[in-house]
Protein backbone atom coordinates (compact mmCIF):
# COMPACT_ATOMS: atom_id res chain seq x y z
CA UNK A 1 0.00 0.00 0.00
CA UNK A 2 1.23 3.37 -0.76
CA UNK A 3 2.02 5.88 1.84
CA UNK A 4 -0.59 8.25 0.46
CA UNK A 5 -3.24 5.92 1.09
CA UNK A 6 -2.06 5.17 4.58
CA UNK A 7 -1.86 8.80 5.17
CA UNK A 8 -5.21 9.33 4.48
CA UNK A 9 -7.10 8.80 7.93
CA UNK A 10 -10.43 7.79 6.02
CA UNK A 11 -8.54 5.13 4.64
CA UNK A 12 -7.87 3.45 7.78
CA UNK A 13 -11.07 4.01 9.78
CA UNK A 14 -13.63 5.64 7.51
CA UNK A 15 -14.69 8.17 10.18
CA UNK A 16 -13.18 11.15 8.52
CA UNK A 17 -16.21 13.73 9.69
CA UNK A 18 -18.05 15.80 6.83
CA UNK A 19 -16.89 19.31 6.50
CA UNK A 20 -19.08 21.83 7.05
CA UNK A 21 -20.83 22.96 4.06
CA UNK A 22 -21.88 26.84 4.40
CA UNK A 23 -24.94 27.99 2.91
CA UNK A 24 -25.12 29.13 -0.89
CA UNK A 25 -26.23 32.40 0.93
CA UNK A 26 -22.78 32.69 2.78
CA UNK A 27 -20.86 31.74 -0.04
CA UNK A 28 -22.81 34.82 -2.28
CA UNK A 29 -21.32 36.59 0.77
CA UNK A 30 -18.12 35.63 0.81
CA UNK A 31 -17.70 36.65 -2.79
CA UNK A 32 -19.21 39.90 -2.10
CA UNK A 33 -16.17 40.86 0.25
CA UNK A 34 -13.94 39.39 -1.96
CA UNK A 35 -15.31 42.38 -4.49
CA UNK A 36 -14.80 45.11 -1.89
CA UNK A 37 -11.46 43.61 -0.84
CA UNK A 38 -10.11 43.72 -4.27
CA UNK A 39 -11.42 47.63 -4.30
CA UNK A 40 -14.77 47.70 -5.91
CA UNK A 41 -17.74 48.52 -4.94
CA UNK A 42 -20.35 45.60 -5.09
CA UNK A 43 -23.44 47.58 -4.30
CA UNK A 44 -22.67 49.20 -7.71
CA UNK A 45 -25.45 48.21 -10.36
CA UNK A 46 -22.81 46.16 -12.93
CA UNK A 47 -21.78 43.82 -9.89
CA UNK A 48 -24.84 43.40 -8.14
CA UNK A 49 -25.50 40.03 -10.08
CA UNK A 50 -22.16 39.05 -9.76
CA UNK A 51 -21.50 37.22 -6.40
CA UNK A 52 -24.78 34.66 -7.46
CA UNK A 53 -23.50 34.43 -11.18
CA UNK A 54 -19.80 33.42 -9.51
CA UNK A 55 -21.27 30.67 -7.27
CA UNK A 56 -23.46 29.81 -10.14
CA UNK A 57 -19.69 28.93 -11.38
CA UNK A 58 -18.51 27.25 -8.79
CA UNK A 59 -21.43 24.60 -9.31
CA UNK A 60 -20.05 24.38 -12.28
CA UNK A 61 -16.25 24.61 -12.12
CA UNK A 62 -16.63 22.11 -9.37
CA UNK A 63 -19.44 20.00 -10.32
CA UNK A 64 -16.85 16.70 -10.27
CA UNK A 65 -17.00 16.48 -6.10
CA UNK A 66 -20.40 15.23 -6.42
CA UNK A 67 -19.78 12.33 -8.83
CA UNK A 68 -18.07 8.96 -7.40
CA UNK A 69 -15.93 7.99 -10.24
CA UNK A 70 -15.87 4.24 -10.05
CA UNK A 71 -19.80 4.33 -10.13
CA UNK A 72 -19.67 6.23 -13.27
CA UNK A 73 -17.65 3.31 -14.98
CA UNK A 74 -19.80 0.62 -13.64
CA UNK A 75 -21.24 -0.56 -16.74
CA UNK A 76 -18.65 -2.40 -18.90
CA UNK A 77 -18.87 -4.85 -22.10
CA UNK A 78 -17.32 -8.04 -22.00
CA UNK A 79 -19.02 -9.30 -25.42
CA UNK A 80 -15.35 -8.08 -27.42
CA UNK A 81 -15.34 -10.78 -29.63
CA UNK A 82 -11.54 -11.41 -28.14
CA UNK A 83 -10.54 -7.86 -29.06
CA UNK A 84 -7.34 -7.31 -27.49
CA UNK A 85 -5.30 -4.79 -28.99
CA UNK A 86 -4.96 -1.10 -27.78
CA UNK A 87 -8.14 1.19 -27.11
CA UNK A 88 -6.95 4.72 -27.52
CA UNK A 89 -9.19 8.36 -27.02
CA UNK A 90 -7.07 11.05 -28.11
CA UNK A 91 -7.21 14.82 -27.95
CA UNK A 92 -10.07 14.87 -24.47
CA UNK A 93 -10.46 18.71 -24.09
CA UNK A 94 -10.63 19.55 -20.53
CA UNK A 95 -10.86 22.81 -17.93
CA UNK A 96 -9.64 22.20 -14.43
CA UNK A 97 -8.09 24.45 -11.98
CA UNK A 98 -5.20 24.43 -9.74
CA UNK A 99 -5.62 23.86 -5.87
CA UNK A 100 -2.78 26.25 -4.94
CA UNK A 101 -4.28 29.22 -7.10
CA UNK A 102 -7.71 28.51 -8.17
CA UNK A 103 -6.76 29.47 -11.63
CA UNK A 104 -7.57 27.37 -14.66
CA UNK A 105 -5.90 24.74 -15.97
CA UNK A 106 -6.60 24.18 -19.90
CA UNK A 107 -5.67 21.54 -21.84
CA UNK A 108 -6.35 17.62 -23.46
CA UNK A 109 -6.11 13.93 -22.27
CA UNK A 110 -5.03 11.33 -23.97
CA UNK A 111 -6.49 7.79 -22.64
CA UNK A 112 -4.99 4.45 -23.50
CA UNK A 113 -5.93 0.65 -22.31
CA UNK A 114 -5.00 -2.51 -23.55
CA UNK A 115 -8.03 -4.57 -22.80
CA UNK A 116 -8.75 -8.18 -20.57
CA UNK A 117 -11.63 -8.94 -21.76
CA UNK A 118 -13.32 -6.03 -20.26
CA UNK A 119 -14.19 -2.76 -22.34
CA UNK A 120 -15.94 0.50 -21.73
CA UNK A 121 -17.95 3.14 -23.64
CA UNK A 122 -15.74 5.96 -24.84
CA UNK A 123 -18.35 8.47 -23.89
CA UNK A 124 -16.98 7.18 -20.36
CA UNK A 125 -13.65 8.19 -20.37
CA UNK A 126 -14.63 11.46 -21.69
CA UNK A 127 -17.16 12.14 -18.78
CA UNK A 128 -14.11 10.21 -16.37
CA UNK A 129 -12.00 13.23 -17.13
CA UNK A 130 -14.59 15.52 -16.39
CA UNK A 131 -14.90 14.01 -13.04
CA UNK A 132 -11.63 14.58 -12.16
CA UNK A 133 -10.93 17.97 -13.95
CA UNK A 134 -14.25 19.52 -12.03
CA UNK A 135 -12.19 19.67 -8.96
CA UNK A 136 -9.20 21.68 -7.02
CA UNK A 137 -6.59 19.39 -8.51
CA UNK A 138 -2.38 19.38 -9.32
CA UNK A 139 -2.07 18.15 -13.03
CA UNK A 140 -0.04 14.93 -11.52
CA UNK A 141 -2.62 14.01 -9.21
CA UNK A 142 -5.31 14.40 -12.19
CA UNK A 143 -3.08 12.16 -14.57
CA UNK A 144 -2.90 9.43 -11.32
CA UNK A 145 -6.05 9.53 -10.48
CA UNK A 146 -7.59 9.29 -14.01
CA UNK A 147 -5.23 6.00 -14.65
CA UNK A 148 -5.44 4.61 -11.22
CA UNK A 149 -9.33 4.46 -11.48
CA UNK A 150 -9.37 2.92 -14.95
CA UNK A 151 -6.72 0.30 -13.72
CA UNK A 152 -9.28 -0.48 -10.46
CA UNK A 153 -12.30 -0.79 -12.79
CA UNK A 154 -11.40 -2.44 -16.20
CA UNK A 155 -8.35 -4.43 -14.61
CA UNK A 156 -6.52 -3.81 -17.77
CA UNK A 157 -3.64 -5.88 -19.15
CA UNK A 158 -2.61 -1.74 -18.95
CA UNK A 159 -3.44 1.92 -18.82
CA UNK A 160 -1.68 4.85 -20.04
CA UNK A 161 -2.85 8.20 -19.37
CA UNK A 162 -0.81 11.79 -20.76
CA UNK A 163 -2.02 14.99 -19.91
CA UNK A 164 -0.83 17.83 -21.79
CA UNK A 165 -2.14 21.06 -20.13
CA UNK A 166 -1.35 25.57 -20.05
CA UNK A 167 -1.86 26.85 -16.05
CA UNK A 168 -3.00 29.77 -15.99
CA UNK A 169 -1.33 30.60 -13.02
CA UNK A 170 1.75 30.62 -14.25
CA UNK A 171 0.48 32.41 -17.80
CA UNK A 172 -1.32 35.18 -16.46
CA UNK A 173 0.04 35.87 -12.93
CA UNK A 174 3.12 34.92 -11.08
CA UNK A 175 6.12 33.82 -13.34
CA UNK A 176 4.20 35.59 -16.48
CA UNK A 177 5.26 32.97 -18.98
CA UNK A 178 2.54 32.57 -21.64
CA UNK A 179 2.92 29.80 -24.43
CA UNK A 180 4.12 26.97 -21.51
CA UNK A 181 2.64 23.90 -21.32
CA UNK A 182 3.34 20.79 -19.22
CA UNK A 183 3.25 17.03 -19.80
CA UNK A 184 2.50 14.19 -16.98
CA UNK A 185 2.14 10.70 -17.62
CA UNK A 186 1.35 7.56 -16.02
CA UNK A 187 2.10 4.27 -17.36
CA UNK A 188 0.74 1.16 -15.78
CA UNK A 189 1.01 -2.31 -16.58
CA UNK A 190 2.43 -3.46 -19.93
CA UNK A 191 2.54 0.44 -21.22
CA UNK A 192 5.33 0.10 -18.23
CA UNK A 193 6.78 -2.97 -18.38
CA UNK A 194 6.64 -3.19 -22.34
CA UNK A 195 8.97 -0.89 -24.24
CA UNK A 196 7.34 -1.71 -27.48
CA UNK A 197 3.70 -1.20 -26.52
CA UNK A 198 4.84 2.34 -24.59
CA UNK A 199 6.49 3.15 -28.44
CA UNK A 200 3.34 2.08 -30.14
CA UNK A 201 0.96 4.48 -27.60
CA UNK A 202 3.54 7.04 -28.38
CA UNK A 203 4.33 6.85 -31.85
CA UNK A 204 -0.01 7.33 -32.12
CA UNK A 205 0.09 10.43 -30.17
CA UNK A 206 2.97 11.54 -31.70
CA UNK A 207 4.87 12.67 -28.72
CA UNK A 208 8.32 10.54 -28.89
CA UNK A 209 9.78 13.08 -26.10
CA UNK A 210 8.35 10.51 -23.59
CA UNK A 211 9.65 7.40 -24.81
CA UNK A 212 13.27 8.67 -23.58
CA UNK A 213 14.06 6.10 -20.69
CA UNK A 214 13.53 7.79 -17.53
CA UNK A 215 10.97 10.31 -18.56
CA UNK A 216 7.95 8.61 -18.17
ZN1 LIG B 1 -1.47 27.19 -9.63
Amino acid sequence: MCPDTLADPSALDGERPEPLKPTREQAVDAVRLLLQWAGDDPGREGLLGTPERVVRAFEEHFAGYHVDPVALLQRTFEETDGYDEMVMLKDIRFESHCEHHMEPIIGRVHIAYLPCNRVIGISKLARLVDVFAKRLTIQEKMTAQIANTLDEVLQPKGVAVVIDAAHQCMTTRGVHKPGVSMQTSRMLGVFRTDPTTRREFLAMLNLPGLGVPGNV
